[in-house]
């Protein structure tokens, strides 16, 4: 958290142009092996003793609090605050327990060296929005060891909608630069044609990686402007990412 105060200090008096760069976790900056999925019924099943039947819902590019609803429709519950509360803080335990059973978290290719390039950048401000929420989020990449390059995060408790979670992340950016400048471009990295739509949602330019979800048609046709099959293309993406935009600035 340090670090990433002190980047924001460092990125809000720099240049006045400024891109700000959201990634997806899950299929495009870490895979968990199933552990994220699985933590889902464990918690469940600890909280209302009965497993949810986990292939009834997408999980990919799906947000914690919409995942959950559903699961519980699906089992038949009306859970209340309670209970949610219950599930939330018994699922960062259960994703630990099975990350742990199943040899930890896993950087996908290019993950590390395209955050390395774009913290170097200081044009480049990246950000998370993501479908966890923050505890899980937190613990998926500390488990890789990228939990300090991130200048701003929205996350899956804060709503269920994932272009709500991306508005809240510009809001957060936009916040943070405003006395010394603005964002010309903002761009959303994701595995899912759910993170193509909720960029498209909120202004962003849509950028497709294929270490997840779904494939190339179902991105571009979700908006991908581009589609990587991993992160590890740095130089590309980097040309995408510091080139003309999209309708000509
Ligand atoms: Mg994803």
């Amino acid at each position: 958290m340090k670090k990433t105060i002190e980047t924001a200090a460092r990125r809000a008096s720099g240049p006045k142009r400024l891109r700000l760069v959201l990634f997806d976790i899950d299929g495009t900056l870490v895979k968990t092996h199933g552990a994220g999925r699985d933590a889902f019924g464990l918690a469940f099943a600890e909280v209302f003793g009965i497993r949810p039947d986990l292939d009834r819902v997408r999980f990919a590019g799906g947000t914690d609090f919409d995942l959950f609803r559903r699961l519980a429709a699906e089992a038949g519950l009306r859970p209340g605050p309670a209970e949610e509360r219950a599930f939330f803080e018994r699922l960062p335990h259960a994703l630990q327990h099975l990350l742990a059973a199943r040899g930890g978290a896993e950087a996908l290719p290019g993950t590390q060296i395209l955050l390395d390039a774009i913290v170097a950048d200081p044009e480049l401000l990246p950000g998370l929005v993501t479908g966890n929420i923050a505890e899980c989020a937190r613990i998926k990449l500390e488990a890789c060891g990228i939990n300090h390059s991130f200048f701003v995060g929205a996350f899956g408790r804060m709503h269920a909608d994932r272009a709500c979670i991306a508005a809240m992340a510009i809001e957060q950016a936009r916040s943070l630069v405003a006395d010394n400048g603005e964002l010309e471009a903002i761009f959303l990295v994701g595995d899912t044609v759910r993170d193509m739509a909720a960029g498209k949602a909120v202004g962003a330019i849509p950028i497709g990686v294929l270490s997840g979800a779904d494939d190339t048609e179902a991105l571009q046709a979700a908006g991908a402007v581009q589609v990587f099959r991993d992160l590890s293309p740095t130089q590309e993406i980097m040309a995408v990412l510091r080139g003309a935009l999209p309708g000509g600035n």
